[in-house]
């Protein structure tokens, strides 16, 4: 049969030679339609009202616990709910890294590898709003889209930067609890869903990755915590980029062992025998393969770093820094007010928010510029690191008055204020597209939001809703 996707030759020798009888399933995979994925955000929806909400056809995906499978002819990327953060189109098997690595509340969590953001929104999820997540990306644009994802999911506590991983080590010292490395690869696991990953695919570009991926795991390495879990994910089947990489790391660095994961045999053991230098637990790493289950082909292995959580670590203290240097806040001079009770008056008297909402968020509010951030109470000074986001966006200065930011509305739940103004689907699609809603609750700014969940702000004057939905955002569903 003519090979439809017009798979390498080299590529189709190589897994034909390893995958032995199992070739020709593997093979016959590639004729089949890939399946498509979504994350519900637990930190907008529970299970029970997600689905009662949901107008799709969903289906569980096994291994994650708010994935779905959908019809892709149904399109949900492109409605109202997408926009107003409810779920994430995520592939199936990308769902099962964040279920390896396990995060936790309260943790301090780096994602080194991040854009679009399909690992640290779901990271975010489990967090609950609480710990540090620092959501790394070192291609700049591809930042942009990742902090634009992170905003659209309403998650508070993580911080946005662009930096070489080489100097993250500079900047963290020893300082996650975990940290996921969802490296750049090949991409041969992408083959049914990426042509331009098929065109791209040679051994020399194999072994490029292969290379660059023992530098990411490096330094990774030497930011996480004595004790700490280390998460590693490809999207290909090469071995040299996944058995490979794995083990010429624990050869380098011997404080680093391979964790079991109970998993009920849906994905099956990284192989030993594929990597030049074999090292223990090879078989406790997974092979998530696209002809033994819905989703497409990935690698994921669950390092520890020897030592305690409880131990002292390296690294300085993140409060001694922050205080060291004090410049990403701006102090108030004579006879002005602090800006952090400028901030509290204005979103208690104008939102509508309870007194003590600025206080239970748990961060610090710091002021860069115009800009007004809840810092989450973990991290450290911002000095010398591209910062896209320092953390939640809560207010912009103009000119002796505060303007909510984007990002604020996004992280709220209708229920924290009665400042709300609920939309028509209608309504909604012409909010989306930044056309005025025709309609006030009461004066002032206004949470607007659909089905319950906020899209953005509004301020009513004169019977009518001013949009404020960020013009770079606006979408034609
Ligand atoms: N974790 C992301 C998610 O779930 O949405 C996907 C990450 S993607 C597989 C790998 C990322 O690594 C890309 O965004 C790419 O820009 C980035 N990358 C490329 N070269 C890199 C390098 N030398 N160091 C670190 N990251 C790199």
């Amino acid at each position: 049969m003519e090979d439809r996707r017009n798979l390498p030759e080299a590529f189709r020798m190589r897994m034909k030679r390893l995958l032995g009888t199992e070739w020709e399933a593997f093979q016959a995979s590639y004729d089949k339609e890939r399946s498509y994925g979504l994350r519900r955000n637990p930190l907008k929806s529970s299970g029970e009202r997600f689905m009662a909400q949901m107008p799709y056809t969903l289906e569980k995906v096994s291994w994650a616990e708010e994935g779905y499978y959908y019809q892709a002819e149904e399109q949900p990327g492109k409605d109202v709910l997408h926009e107003a953060g409810v779920y994430y189109i995520q592939e199936p098997s990308a769902m099962a890294v964040v279920e390896i690595l396990d995060p936790q509340p309260g943790e301090r969590i780096l994602d080194l590898c991040a854009a679009p953001g399909g690992k640290s929104t779901q990271i975010a999820g489990r967090m609950r709003g609480e710990g540090l997540l620092v959501a790394n990306e070192v291609i700049y644009d591809r930042a942009r889209i990742l902090s634009q994802n992170v905003e659209r999911m309403g998650i508070k506590n993580c911080v946005v930067c662009s930096e070489d991983p080489e100097h993250m080590t500079e900047l963290f010292p020893g300082f996650f609890d975990r940290i996921v490395v969802d490296a750049p690869c090949s991409g041969e696991g992408m083959f049914r869903k990426d042509q331009t990953a098929v065109e791209q695919w040679s051994k020399e570009h194999v072994r490029m990755c292969a290379n660059r991926q023992l530098t990411i795991l490096k330094a990774a390495a030497r930011c996480l915590k004595p004790g700490g879990v280390l998460v590693y994910s490809t999207c290909t089947f090469a071995p040299e980029e996944n058995e490979g990489t794995i083990s010429r790391f624990i050869g380098e660095r011997e404080d680093f062992f391979l964790e079991e994961v109970p998993c009920d045999g849906t994905f099956a053991p990284g192989q030993t025998e594929w990597a030049m230098q074999p090292a223990p637990g090879l078989a406790y790493t997974m092979r998530l393969w696209p002809h033994r289950l819905r989703g497409e082909g990935h690698y994921i292995a669950r390092l520890r770093r020897q030592g305690s959580l409880d131990g002292v670590f390296p690294g300085q203290s993140c409060d001694n820094r922050r205080k060291k240097s004090g410049k990403d806040r701006r102090h108030a001079g004579a006879g002005q007010k602090d800006p952090t009770e400028v901030l509290q008056e204005f979103l208690v008297k104008e939102l509508g928010l309870a007194e003590d909402w600025l206080t239970k968020q748990g961060g610090i509010v710091s002021q860069f510029g115009e800009q007004l951030y809840l810092v989450p109470g973990d991290m450290i000074s911002m000095e010398g690191i591209r910062v896209l986001r320092p953390g939640l966006h809560l207010a912009t200065e103009k000119k002796n008055r505060l303007e909510p930011a984007h990002s604020l509305a996004l992280a709220l739940t209708a229920v924290e204020t009665e400042r709300i103004l609920e939309l028509t689907h209608e309504e909604a699609v012409c909010y989306l597209r930044g056309e005025s809603v025709l309609r006030t609750a009461q004066k002032g700014w206004t949470l607007l939001t659909y089905s319950g969940y906020p899209l953005g702000f509004g301020k009513a004057a004169g019977g009518q809703m001013k949009n404020h939905y960020p013009k770079g955002l606006r979408k034609f569903l």
